[in-house]
């Protein structure tokens, strides 16, 4: 078992190579396939030596090696962040169905989180997609809690994940549309909203209880925290998806512990 770990660590890496390339292109509408890696700079197609996580950055020192333009700290960063969530989950889960669900999960929430961080956008094309995948997942998810309805455990599940959707996407909407009639501006983005209903299919009824107070709360906290040590002013617009993403991921991994705690 703890073999395991350093071996989705060193995946994590790679895989967070990728996810790199998804944040730089998503945005933008290109094809995350085609063309290869290349600098954004001199667009020289990079080779296998350019690509090696982590360690090209440091060897290179941060800089192209053909036209020495900055390589944004951004990509080293998402690099050692997936290889530690991997391994994370590695270690929590073992080879369970568990684990590759939550390797997808932290895959498709830190592209979120960062393209939001960087753009202040959810981008559509991550969360539909997701949206499905994620229904899909619920009969397999063990955390997904059954309703006791009838009709088997199958639409039991199913069940399960479409309240935790509605119930996340209404979370989102109604602060959305009271901050749009009340003061007439726009708080929450209307990805916000998807996301937030993506997290309530992942997640399922009543765990997207927990996830969206852990959004709100940390979100309420750090802006707060934010706007007083002055590094943000008050017009500056916060993205909120991150928390969501944060929240989601927390819940995935430890909501029945919190549940537990909550209920004594
Ligand atoms: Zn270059």
């Amino acid at each position: 078992m703890v073999s395991l770990v350093p071996f989705f660590a060193l995946l994590g890496l790679f895989v967070g190579s990728f996810l790199n390339v998804c944040i730089d292109r998503l945005p933008r509408g290109q094809s995350i396939a085609y063309p290869p890696s290349h600098c954004a700079g001199c667009h020289h197609k990079l080779g296998f030596f350019d690509l090696i996580p982590l360690v090209s950055f440091l060897w290179l020192k941060g800089r192209c090696r053909y036209c020495k333009a900055a390589i944004p700290v951004r990509i080293p960063i998402v690099e050692a962040v997936t290889g530690l969530l991997f391994a994370l989950l590695a270690w929590k889960y073992g080879l369970r169905v568990e684990l590759g669900i939550t390797l997808i999960y932290a895959s498709l929430l830190l592209v979120i989180f960062v393209i939001d961080l960087e753009t202040t956008y959810v981008m559509s094309v991550t969360v539909f997609p997701s949206m499905i995948a994620a229904f899909a997942f619920s009969l397999f998810w063990p955390g997904i809690r059954p309703l006791d309805l009838p009709g088997g455990p199958v639409i039991d599940k199913l069940a399960s994940s479409l309240m935790g959707g509605v119930i996340g996407f209404a979370g989102m909407w109604l602060p959305y549309v009271i901050a749009r009639m009340v003061y007439h501006r726009e708080g929450m983005g209307k990805g916000d909203i998807q996301l937030s209903a993506l997290v309530g299919l992942m997640t399922g009824f009543p765990f997207v209880i927990i996830a969206w107070f852990l959004a709100v709360i940390s979100g309420a906290i750090i802006s707060s925290a934010l706007l007083l040590f002055k590094i943000k002013k008050r017009t500056d617009p916060i993205p909120f998806g991150p928390f969501i993403a944060v929240a989601a991921m927390v819940t995935l991994l430890w909501g029945q512990n919190i549940l537990t705690w909550y209920l004594g």
